[in-house]
């Protein structure tokens, strides 16, 4: 579990470059940025939907949404419905996921759409990019498959073994849940 983010792995923690000087939120320099494209109320009750360089602070802190988050929330939604659970204990999950969600930073980029699996009621904690071919390899043949669900069988298209490697190892992002232990990954080109 990160010591950070919950949710990303702190080896797999990336923080902004040196371009991005301070938090768009608290406007303080000299920490460490991560993005997130995002939104928030400010106190003048007007909404800001232009921040994109945020501390940790004011990740977890101010109240702060994905720009596209009804997207991922839906996901959630999905999940939950398959997990036969009650409907107030599927209330409660999915206020909890949609927060751990929103204080989570842009990581990975995900090209497409926010895709963290989920797991055992929870969402999967991101490990990072495969470091070069032969992980990408080992990893997408004993991985599952994500795409908004489990995919039970990894589509032939993803054996990249055949099919060689895609453009870029970041297209690929790996996940592990730290209940069951399982791990995941996605593909987004
Ligand atoms: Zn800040
Ligand atoms: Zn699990």
């Amino acid at each position: 579990m990160g010591q950070i983010f919950e949710l990303i792995a702190d080896q797999a923690l990336e923080t902004l470059d040196s371009y991005y000087t301070e938090c768009h939120i608290c406007e303080r320099e000299n920490l460490d940025l991560y993005t997130y494209q995002g939104k928030y109320v400010m106190k003048n009750g007007e909404i800001d939907d232009d921040l994109y360089a945020l501390c940790e602070e004011c990740i977890k802190n101010k109240g702060v949404s994905h720009i596209c988050d009804f997207q991922y929330i839906k996901t959630i939604e999905g999940y939950l419905e398959s997990e036969n659970l009650g409907e107030n204990e599927k209330e409660i999950l999915k206020q909890q996921l949609t927060d751990k969600y929103q204080k989570t930073p842009d990581i990975p980029i995900f090209l497409q759409y926010t895709d963290r699996p989920l797991c055992c009621k929870d969402i999967t904690e991101f490990k990072g990019y495969p470091q070069d071919n032969p992980d990408l390899y080992q990893k997408t043949d004993s991985f599952i498959y994500w795409e908004k669900k489990t995919i039970a069988s990894t589509p032939e298209a993803y054996n990249f073994k055949n099919t060689g490697p895609p453009e870029s190892l970041r297209e690929v992002a790996t996940f592990h849940c730290k209940h069951c232990n399982k791990n995941y990954f996605t593909f987004q080109f």
